[in-house]
């Protein structure tokens, strides 16, 4: 039980090595209880350089490899994980709050990403392609784009990062992640892992820092880095632009979301509920496809109510370690009062709160259905991030459709029907990257995921997923 201690550093990953610059350190503390777990040393600007010199140096010798001899030490870094499953979903947990079956189930996706990329690594095809003139030869090849800076949240403290380091490390890239001050344990620990896995030294370096903005500059400046991958909120993400257009560097833009859930008169009640369930409260709704807006027509309203009703009241909370336990804590404070001043907000504008409504000590929010919801109130435009199912009424498949659009979001979208003609048109209509019809889990590592609009820009996963670190060279040779 207590192995998973073997796998906590408390140094940033950089080159190959442990090391630490200066001499401050941030408390990493469990949200269950808000004890600390270990103190990290707090990294800034002098050690992302670094990472990024040792990144630079790096590319040209993991460039060369060949793709097969990549693909083997990331297979091997995908059996390591799995060896090690257990030990880094209690570190997960631990530091995240997440429900220890959600954690190890983290670590199969995050991993599955390893092992996709290092089968794709061998497949970044190029294209022969007819001269335009009797003479001439054409063929493209696809070259790694460089240095890669993947800065990445907490919600997924390791799938965020395998998602982009796999792909980059697959067709010979090298990365400095920044992960998220909230969860560098799990980010770290993977690092170890892929070092004994044969990822030579400066190919992944991992810096640890609670100066986000500071560290998210210098990698957006570096003329050493030429593309940014990040995960996080639209705000930031749109700093990140603006500090990246200088350089023009690449990026890949993960962003917020607002997924609506649409409930149509002929779906499967049951169904349904076990969808919203999973899309809503898994890591106790802290994600960025997680359901934001249920939206329910008025012949199926009632009794979808009450089925909702009864499956959120036997949702458990507490300590995510606890094997019965289906929502654990927020991530910290300041989401417990964004999820209180929300319901604020609601009730004001007429929102009932039908279940739940009340934050728990030291950092719980009880699992919440809120009723009568209005396009007024705040969590119909933002992204909640928390435990709060608001749901709306609606006529017509055309006021749904309306309603699910009416946001600057696009990434995730959900809609149950029985009927075929409607998920074909309804899905036509949806402004959005992602729709699962007749499903609420719809990540994997074989599908593209990504948004439009504020969503960001950019797909992770499937065949696209290497796309996004590559840069296409269009060889001609003339006079033949
Ligand atoms: P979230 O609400 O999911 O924490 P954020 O966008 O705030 O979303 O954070 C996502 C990641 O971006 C985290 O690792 C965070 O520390 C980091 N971050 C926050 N602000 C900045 C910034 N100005 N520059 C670079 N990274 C940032």
């Amino acid at each position: 039980m207590d192995n998973y201690k073997d796998l906590i550093f408390d140094k940033s990953f950089v080159n190959g090595k442990w090391q630490h610059v200066g001499d401050s350190k941030i408390e990493i503390k469990n949200p269950v209880d808000l004890s600390v777990i270990v103190s990290v040393y707090d990294e800034g600007r002098d050690l992302i350089n670094q990472a990024i010199d040792a990144a630079y140096t790096a590319f040209p010798l993991w460039k060369k490899k060949s793709a097969k001899e990549r693909s083997v030490v990331l297979k091997r870094w995908f059996q390591l994980i799995h060896e090690y499953k257990e030990e880094i979903a209690i570190i997960m947990t631990l530091e995240s709050g997440k429900p220890i079956s959600e954690s190890r189930g983290e670590v199969d996706y995050g991993a599955a990403y390893i092992e996709w990329f290092a089968e794709e690594a061998k497949r970044n095809y190029g294209d022969s392609i007819p001269g335009f003139t009797a003479d001439k030869r054409i063929i493209t090849i696809k070259e790694p784009i460089g240095v890669v800076g993947a800065i990445t949240p907490w919600n997924f403290p390791l799938a965020m990062i395998t998602r982009k380091i796999a792909p980059a490390l697959a067709v010979g890239c090298t990365v400095v992640v920044r992960p998220s001050e909230e969860t560098p344990l799990t980010a770290l620990a993977i690092s170890h892992l892929a070092n004994m896995a044969g990822v030579p030294p400066g190919v992944i370096n991992t810096v640890v820092g609670s100066n986000a903005s500071e560290m998210g500059k210098e990698l957006c400046e570096s003329r050493k880095v030429s593309k940014i991958s990040f995960t996080g909120s639209t705000r930031v993400g749109q700093i990140l632009m603006e500090q990246c257009a200088p350089t023009l560097k690449k990026m890949s833009l993960e962003l917020g979301g607002n997924a609506p859930f649409i409930v149509f008169d002929d779906a499967d009640v049951m169904l349904a509920v076990k969808g919203v369930i999973a899309g809503k409260f898994r890591f106790g709704g802290q994600t960025c496809v997680c359901v934001n807006r249920i939206l329910v027509q008025e012949g199926i309203y009632d009794v979808f109510v009450r089925e909702l009703l009864e499956a959120v009241q036997k949702l458990q909370l507490g300590n995510g370690m606890d094997e019965s336990v289906s929502v654990g804590p927020l991530i910290n404070r300041k989401a417990i009062e964004r999820m209180k001043n929300l319901l604020i907000d609601a009730e004001r504008k007429g929102a009932y709160i039908a279940t739940g409504g009340k934050a728990v000590e030291p950092q719980f929010f009880q699992p919440t259905v809120i009723l009568n919801a209005t396009p007024d109130m705040i969590f119909a435009k933002d992204e909640i991030f928390g435990p709060l199912a608001p749901v709306f009424k609606f006529k017509t498949e055309e006021e749904a459709i309306v309603m699910a659009n009416d946001t600057i979001y696009g990434l995730a979208s959900y809609f149950y029907t029985n009927d075929l003609n409607r998920s074909w048109r309804v899905r036509d209509q949806l402004e959005y990257g992602i729709v699962g019809i007749n499903e609420g889990l719809i990540s994997s590592e074989v599908v593209p995921f990504g948004g439009v609009k504020y969503s960001g820009q950019g797909r992770e996963g499937s065949k696209y997923g290497l796309d996004s670190y590559v840069d296409i060279k269009y060889v001609c040779i003339g006079n033949v």
